[in-house]
Order: structure tokens, then sequence, then C-alpha cells
């Protein structure tokens, strides 16, 4: 028996089996709306070979995908008016990824738009001890 890996939803986009309301394409990349939008114009950029999230792509990937969210930032920043842009991606369950085919948010904001950013945790500690803890894994 072959065992088939489940494509993603986003892969059934790139292949034109499931539409879309495309922003942008070029040989490695696609960018397009969120059906479920933060705010008009949120857009979704993705690579179009499938990696499960961002700590997951290549260097080559993470260069393409760089660029045209850069790219497509600028346009939706000046399509919307918006007052500034979120660019976020979720990596894993625990950080809210839906989706594991890795994929950038481009969210515009705008100044009384009403939403709030995270909530910060007087428990966290921030010391020298976890700076090098962390920098040790580099
Ligand atoms: P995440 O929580 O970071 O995995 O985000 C996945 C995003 O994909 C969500 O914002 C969804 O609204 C969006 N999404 C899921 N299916 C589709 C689709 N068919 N077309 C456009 N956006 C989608």
């Amino acid at each position: 028996m072959t065992y088939t890996k489940e494509e993603s939803i986003f892969t059934k986009i790139i292949k034109g089996q499931i539409s879309c309301d495309k922003i942008y394409e070029n040989k490695d990349t696609l960018a397009f709306l969120d059906i479920n939008p933060i705010n008009e114009g949120h857009t979704l950029v993705i690579t179009k070979k499938e990696y499960k999230d961002f700590l997951d792509i290549p260097e080559t990937e993470l260069e393409n995908l760089s660029k045209t969210v850069q790219k497509v930032a600028k346009a939706v920043k000046k399509a919307t008016h918006a007052d500034g842009i979120n660019i976020s991606t979720n990596i894993g369950e625990a950080a809210g990824q839906v989706v594991f085919h890795v994929h950038v948010h481009i969210i515009p904001r705008f100044k009384n738009d009403g939403l709030k950013s995270w909530k910060r945790n007087s428990n966290a500690r921030t010391n020298k001890d976890i700076a090098q803890n962390i920098s040790k894994y580099l």
C-alpha cells in the first residue's frame, strides 16, 4: 500500500482545487485574502511548497516568503489606507496555528479598530539567565 500524505487546504488552493481571492503569485509564493478576516484586506502569504510552519522552511524559501510578504504588505497598506500593519505567523497549536502549511498573516490595522494586542504576563521573568539559556540553542 502506498502512503500519500494528505494535502493541506492551501496546497489545494495552489492547485486550483479550491478557489481563493488571489492578490499576487510568483514561482515560489502565493498571496490571497484570508477567508475569515480580522480586518478588511487581511492577507495570507504562503510558500507553494508545503512546509509545516515557519521553523520548518529552508533559508531560500524564507527569503522568497519574506520578499513576497514585504511586497504585498506595502500594497495592502496603500490599498486599505491602513494606519499600521501586523505581520505574524503562528507556529503550533498552542500559538493558534490551525493550517499546518506555513503562512504569514498581513493584517491591516486602524487607529481605534478596537483590536487589543496581547496582554503582558506580569509573572513572566526577564533576566540574563533566560537570555543565556536561549542563546545556547543558536
Ligand atoms: P492560522 O490560525 O495561523 O493557522 O491561520 C489559518 C488562516 O487560514 C485563518 O485565518 C483562516 O481564516 C484562513 N483560511 C482557512 N481556510 C482558508 C481558505 N480556504 N481561504 C482563505 N483563508 C483560509
